[in-house]
């Protein structure tokens, strides 16, 4: 009996611990901003299996924030917007992966949902792990599919879709020049509105790598705001457009988890 006891007690530390059940939500007037990279089933034994989201957990989060009342926004829109609406949420995504196309447009489309997709204009054979990290050679992402460019004309059009930009060969900014963070910077925006014919006002730091320097400089190439990988929801994002912290959503994680971190923006479990 007291073993048993022990156990509950112990069992229910560790849930408190986790999800933080006593703490209260972050006003439902700060919008969320949730950061995916791929919505599909992970590869056995990956290394990078937290960045692939199942698409039955994709479809049960959408279907859930839609029930529960949360507006979809683009970032760009909710930048735009005069006053922070109640209850709104931006899902954004990261890089370019094929599953974009085809396991989160159909999903979006049937819960009326919308993205933000950070694309990488050099997408394609480039292994950009290793530039973050030298011993991440595996070419496991370089090998996941990427989006053409026709699937990504055909999201755009779909209304579910804008695209931001994620730079050029998304490079780590922390180990590149002057000129060549610009060249990163001005050459995606520009090659990204000419192909698609749409203005480009979002960006997205590629690895969350920034500093003071780069935010200038994302700020003078013409970008409305930023997202960082920075973990959280902002307070008032008009003060901190170019530094904007998001919600993981973590692919290892559970619904509940999911719940927790828009309710406090932060991981369950410190
Ligand atoms: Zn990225």
């Amino acid at each position: 009996m007291a073993y048993l006891l022990t156990a509950l007690a112990i069992g229910c530390i560790w849930f408190s611990a986790k999800y933080k059940w006593w703490k209260p939500a972050i006003s439902l007037a700060k919008p969320r901003i949730l950061m995916y990279h791929m919505v599909r089933e992970h590869v056995p034994g990956a290394r990078f299996n937290g960045l692939r989201v199942k698409p039955a957990l994709f479809e049960r989060q959408v279907s859930w924030l839609a029930r529960k009342g949360w507006q979809f926004y683009f970032l760009s829109e909710l930048l735009e917007a005069e006053t922070a609406p109640e209850k709104a949420v931006v899902l954004t995504f990261d890089d370019g992966f094929e599953d974009n196309y085809r396991n989160v447009l159909p999903v979006l489309k049937k819960y009326g949902a919308k993205a933000t997709l950070f694309l990488v204009e050099e997408r394609f054979d480039n292994d950009w792990s290793v530039k973050k990290k030298a011993h991440h050679s595996s070419g496991e992402l370089m090998r996941e599919p990427k989006l053409t460019d026709e699937q990504v004309r055909e999201m755009i059009d779909s209304g579910c879709f804008e695209i931001g930009g994620h730079s050029l060969t998304h490079a780590d900014f922390s180990k590149l020049e002057l000129d060549a963070k610009q060249r990163e910077l001005c050459q995606s925006k520009q090659v990204l509105e000419e192909k698609f014919a749409v203005d480009i006002k979002t960006y997205a730091y590629p690895f969350g790598i920034y500093s003071d320097e780069d935010r200038e400089l994302v700020k003078d190439h013409g970008y409305a705001c930023a997202v960082t990988t920075i973990e959280g929801i902002d307070d008032d994002i008009q003060q901190c457009r170019y530094d904007l912290k998001r919600v993981k959503v973590a692919g290892k994680k559970n619904f509940l988890h999911f719940k927790t971190s828009l309710r406090l923006g932060l991981k369950g479990l410190l």
